[in-house]
């Protein structure tokens, strides 16, 4: 299935998304993959996974995820956010996540939304996206 997911963690969330890839790598490796730059760096470190690294977070990769939002191709994203550190750009996330809606992209902000979104992804539920994609 030609499918891409997009994989954020802010850094006290790292090592959650790097045991999350690791546990779930078997169906994530069959998915293009996009990260923010720190992000993919530590996924790539701990498991065999390959992703496509964008910028850093607060660098724009937030809004680098968020064009292929826009463009349709990305359709499921993994954020796993800290939601007690304030962050430098939380209007970058902000509008990533506002982007989701207005293009209807399932967002999983925490780890117990995030393992639910990834078995939906293996067994077959967002392959609707495919068919919407080939039908333009
Ligand atoms: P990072 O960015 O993966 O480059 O740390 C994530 C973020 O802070 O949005």
């Amino acid at each position: 299935m030609n499918l891409n997911v997009a994989l954020i963690a802010h850094d006290r969330m790292k090592d959650q998304m790097v045991n999350f890839c690791f546990a779930y790598e078997s169906i994530l490796e069959k998915y293009g993959l996009y990260t923010t730059g720190t992000t993919g760096k530590r996924i790539e470190e701990g498991t065999s996974l390959k992703v496509n690294k964008l910028a850093s977070g607060p660098l724009g990769g937030d809004q680098q995820i968020g064009a292929m939002i826009v463009t349709e191709e990305i359709d499921l994203v993994i954020f796993l956010r800290d939601p007690l550190t304030p962050q430098p750009h939380e209007t970058d996330i902000l509008a990533l996540i506002r982007l989701c809606d207005v293009h209807a992209v399932p967002i999983a902000t925490n780890l117990a939304s995030a393992e639910i979104f990834i078995r939906a992804l293996d067994q077959g539920d967002l392959d609707w996206r495919t068919l919407r994609k080939n039908n333009k």
